[in-house]
């Protein structure tokens, strides 16, 4: 993982000190010595992390970090607040000004590195979902990317096991009126109850008599329905072994005992935040790519969905040796219906056409519109008498009830043509195929239309 982070500091001593375990890690590191200057380059560069010192001359990290958070051009950069230790009222004033995570003096080398890596995530799926909001309009993310969206608002759902009874305490008490927190006290019970909720976190104790929590981890890595859960160990003091493993396994973070609230908030924020830019990415990704597969009017799939899948299902009936067959609709006199009463008309008329269409295929089915007023369904696992039997069925539903349009619900009588065909025993193609199922439509239109014609397999 490679990122640029920017470190920020008064003493160039402690600078220096960061910026060679950085180094070391393979990130880029940028320096700033004062708050104008760490400002500067946030909305020059392409900051991806800010490590700020709380202490500095004139402008305080304070200071410094609301100014990011308060400009949309650096809002979304993730602010580290490097406090002293014991500084409890620091890191409230830090909450407040948006600060995203907190790390105390002397800085430790794993907590540096754990945090860093976490907000360079959190930031890079930011910025996918930000070029994603710019390119494509995306309402949604435009809405969850700006600071004070509702959904940051909500309240995360969490699950903490643990099996102390002062520790679970402590923790609903600081989780009070901050999270929808779930108990277990027992691991194995635990590890059930997060696959059956769709958790935003969950919170593991490293602390049970008889149980292993990294073998708790290590399960919830490997189950499909929570293997993208943010994790967060709470460990004890002396277990850094523990953590490096668990980091390892898949943890996303780490919590040291006493447990300081502010930083279990903050903690917490960054992952849930991650959690739904990452589940608000993937539904966006999804979305597009059923956009592209999909006949806007009609919301059927469009012809370029059909030709990429036609090919599978035909190669698969063959073999499986097992029957196909295709039907392509054509709409009688669909231009008269456009001259008549409009290209809205006409639409409409194709709306309700692919709603009667849809209601009588089944679910394995796949029906397309083709293009214009022809549509296309392909039926795996169906005889060429049984897919006969489907097309007359729709040809009669159609042509039984007229379709309503427009305002005022004018009623029109609408008929179709239907031509069907089947895959062939021995040598066929899914070009020949639809050419012989182009022909029956066209026999359907010239012998008199309002009927079905199938060409025997
Ligand atoms: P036939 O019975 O021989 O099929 O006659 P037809 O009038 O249905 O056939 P033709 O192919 O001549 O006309 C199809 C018409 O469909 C022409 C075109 O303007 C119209 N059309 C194509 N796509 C759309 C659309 O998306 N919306 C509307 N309203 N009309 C469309
Ligand atoms: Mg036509
Ligand atoms: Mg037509």
């Amino acid at each position: 993982m490679t990122a640029r982070i920017l470190v920020v500091d008064d003493i160039p001593a402690n600078v220096r000190l960061l910026e060679v375990r950085l180094l070391a890690e393979y990130f880029e590191v940028l320096t700033a010595s004062n708050g104008p200057d760490a400002i500067e380059t946030c909305e020059n560069g392409k900051v991806d992390v800010v490590l700020l010192d709380v202490m500095m001359p004139d402008m305080d990290g304070f200071e410094v970090c609301r100014r990011l958070k308060s400009d949309p051009a650096t809002s979304h950069i993730p602010v580290v607040m490097i406090t002293a230790l014991d500084q409890v009222s620091d890191r409230v004033r830090g909450l407040e000004a948006g600060a995203d995570d907190f790390l105390t003096k002397p800085v430790n080398d794993l907590q540096l590195m754990t945090r860093v890596k976490s907000l360079v995530r959190l930031k890079s799926l930011t910025d996918e979902l930000r070029l994603r909001a710019s390119t494509t309009r995306n309402i949604g993310i435009e809405e969850l990317l700006s600071r004070n969206f509702a959904a940051e608002d909500t309240m995360p759902k969490v699950l903490l096991i643990d099996e102390r009874k002062t520790s679970v305490e402590r923790i609903q008490k600081m989780l009070r009126d901050r999270a929808d927190l779930d108990i277990s006290s027992d691991p194995h019970a635990g590890f059930f109850q997060a696959a059956e909720t769709s958790y935003e976190c969950v919170m593991i104790s490293t602390a049970f008599a008889d149980f292993d929590p990294l073998r708790l981890c290590s399960q919830l890595r490997s189950l499909d329905r929570t293997r993208f859960v943010p994790i967060i160990l709470l460990a004890e003091e002396g277990e850094e072994e523990r953590i490096i493993r668990g980091l390892e396994l898949g943890i996303n973070d780490y919590l040291m005992r006493p447990i300081d609230q502010q930083e279990l908030t903050a903690r917490l924020r960054t992952q849930v935040r991650r959690k739904r830019y990452n589940d608000q990415l993937r539904a966006s990704v999804t979305q597009t790519i059923e956009m592209a597969v999909t006949d806007g009017l009609t919301g059927l799939h469009n012809r370029r969905y059909l030709d990429s899948h036609l090919q599978t299902l035909f190669d698969r009936a063959v073999a499986r040796r097992r029957p196909l067959s295709v039907m392509i609709t054509d709409l009688d006199r669909f231009k008269a219906i456009n001259d008549t009463h409009g290209h809205d008309g006409g639409d409409e008329v194709l709306r309700e056409f692919a709603r009667r269409l849809r209601k009588n295929v089944r679910g394995i089915d796949l029906a397309c519109r083709f293009g214009g007023e022809e549509f296309v369904v392909v039926m795996p696992d169906t005889e060429g008498a049984v897919a006969e039997k489907v097309a007359e069925r729709i040809r009669a539903e159609i042509a039984q009830a007229p379709f309503a349009i427009g305002q005022d619900g004018t009623k029109i009588e609408v008929t179709v043509s239907v031509g069907v065909s089947s895959v062939l025993k021995g040598v066929d193609t899914v070009a020949a195929l639809m050419k012989r199922t182009d022909l029956a439509l066209y026999e359907a239109k010239s012998g008199g239309r309002n009927r079905v014609v199938a060409k025997a397999a």
